[in-house]
């Protein structure tokens, strides 16, 4: 194998790149070609132990410092991704396999939540109440301290930011375990706050795999852990985070249901049952992965399959992340297409030109799958859509609400009360009236119900306030007079 690219990366510790002491290295290949890009290196419990001291040195003196005076470094980070936004979207796109465009649209959205970060300050006021004469209660959100993000290979820069500046921003230092697949972009990140006048040791980075993340886990020091990935290590991380009796908020995996109505607008619907299941080559937590055809929906399935043809490997969707990921899809479609399912658009196969070592899958449309199908029921995490035939919306929302899963569920339809219906009964935290990707901007918050999260709250949004800080609350007089039963 030739040399990386970006060679060997580094930690992110009290300011520096630092090398790891880890003997063990994983390599970093790009999926649009095969580029070797990078040995990122599995980190040891010491490696953690000194972001871990970094941070805890840094934070008297972050969170003393006034929210006003923390966020203008938000607003410094908030240009620098904007004047660095080609930049990093080309690294994204680089190491994840996405279009660029779709990496220009994950550089954008990183400004958008540094945005929301830089209003903080409007919004976590407390409360103030004189309780009795001379008597006042309030309230006040404290940060928690060194605090930790583990984050998955689908956005390597938006996920991150769902928790970097919000967590800064309440002041609290951090340790991120970027995924050991997309470790690239957070070094540009650490960069871009490092320039924006963040202190050292607020903001590192630890790289590596499991270990490091079992070590996060374990760490006495880190007060509380966000996690975003499969359901599988969520649970995984929740457990053993919350046995060391540490906050945690875990989002998993997901099966997002589109339930299509006679009624909805072909040409809309189609576009968006496309856009959903192709969109980040369909690796991404709100993708549309089944779709329930409520009645006679022909003349709309003819036209999501005309949409899908329209996506091209390499032009207009990008690669998924590795071989692995490549083989397993094709294996979902090949065992469906063999249990009786009829593929109407069939992506196995799929090559680029010029890009052979590249791990495309082309748009997929199956038909005639049944609800007890793999296909069906497992996150594909692929450009697959697996459309399930019904007769009434009873019937689609029992197929919707029997998935273990509850992140996304969306309706097509011109109809309110249908759509209330849903809205009311489809088992997911974040739900759809023709809208294909229904995630909540903010202020509004990202997250998910049943497996496709653990903990309460969540990640993004005003939410995010109440998992990053802690309630402190005084009780003062003022009033000498006032007796020492005030209370009765
Ligand atoms: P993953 O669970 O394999 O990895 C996520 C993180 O966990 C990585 O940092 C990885 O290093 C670490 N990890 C992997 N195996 C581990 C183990 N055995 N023990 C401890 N840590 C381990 O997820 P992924 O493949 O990187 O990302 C794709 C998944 O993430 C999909 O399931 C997708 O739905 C989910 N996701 C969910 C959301 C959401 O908001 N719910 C958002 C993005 C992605």
């Amino acid at each position: 194998m030739s040399a990386a690219k970006y060679g060997r990366l580094k930690n992110f510790i009290g300011g520096q790149f630092i090398d790891s002491t880890a003997d063990r290295v994983i390599p970093v290949i790009s999926p649009l070609d095969g580029t070797f890009l990078a040995e990122v290196p599995c980190s040891t419990a010491t490696d953690l132990d000194a972001a871990v001291r970094s941070a805890r040195a840094a934070f008297p003196r972050w969170s003393r410092t006034p929210i006003k005076e923390r966020v203008q470094v938000l607003f410094r980070y908030r240009h620098l991704l904007e004047t660095n936004l080609q930049e990093l979207a080309a690294l994204i796109s680089e190491e994840n396999g996405k279009t660029l465009g779709e990496a220009v649209a994950e550089a954008d959205k990183c400004i958008e939540l540094t945005e929301f970060a830089t209003s903080l300050p409007q919004l976590v006021t407390g409360e103030v109440l004189e309780v009795s004469r001379g008597v006042e209660c309030r309230t006040e959100h404290v940060p928690l301290g060194v605090v930790a993000s583990i984050v998955p290979f689908n956005f390597p820069a938006m996920v991150p930011n769902w928790t970097i500046p919000n967590a800064l921003a309440l002041g609290n230092c951090m340790i991120l375990k970027p995924s050991e697949k997309v470790p690239l972009s957070a070094q540009k990140i650490a960069n871009l706050l490092m320039e924006a006048g963040l202190p050292e040791g607020v903001f590192n980075i630890v790289n590596g795999d499991s270990g490091i993340v079992e070590s996060i886990c374990d760490h006495p020091r880190i007060e509380a852990v966000s996690f975003v990935g499969s359901t599988r290590i969520a649970r995984l991380v929740y457990q053993r985070t919350t046995q060391h009796l540490k906050r945690c908020l875990a989002l998993g995996g997901a099966k997002n249901h589109l339930l299509v109505l006679p009624d909805a607008k072909p040409d809309m619907t189609a576009q968006n049952v496309a856009a959903s299941m192709s969109g980040c080559a369909g690796q991404r937590c709100m993708a549309a992965s089944a779709m329930v055809a409520v009645g006679n929906i022909e003349p709309i399935i003819d036209k999501i399959c005309e949409e899908a043809r329209k996506i091209v490997p390499g032009k207009n969707l990008g690669a998924v992340i590795n071989r692995e990921s490549k083989e397993r899809i094709e294996r979902y479609i090949t065992e469906a297409e063999q249990q009786g399912a009829k593929v109407l658009v069939d992506g196995r196969g799929a090559r680029v030109p010029g890009k052979e070592n590249g791990t495309y899958v082309g748009p997929t449309v199956i038909d005639y799958v049944r609800p007890d199908m793999a296909i069906a029921t497992e996150e594909i995490f692929g450009p697959v859509i697996s459309i399930m035939r019904v007769d009434t919306l009873d019937d689609a929302l029992d197929i919707e609400n029997a998935n273990p899963y509850g992140n996304a569920a969306s309706v097509f339809t011109q109809n309110g009360g249908y759509a209330r219906y849903v809205i009311d009964r489809a088992s997911a935290g974040m739900i759809g009236v023709n809208v294909g990707v229904p995630v909540p901007r903010e202020p509004f918050s990202f997250g998910g119900w049943n497996e496709s999260k653990f903990g309460v709250g969540d990640i993004t949004g005003k939410s995010s306030i109440e998992f990053w800080t802690r309630l402190k609350k005084s009780t003062v007089k003022w009033n000498p007079e006032a007796g020492v039963n005030w209370m009765s």
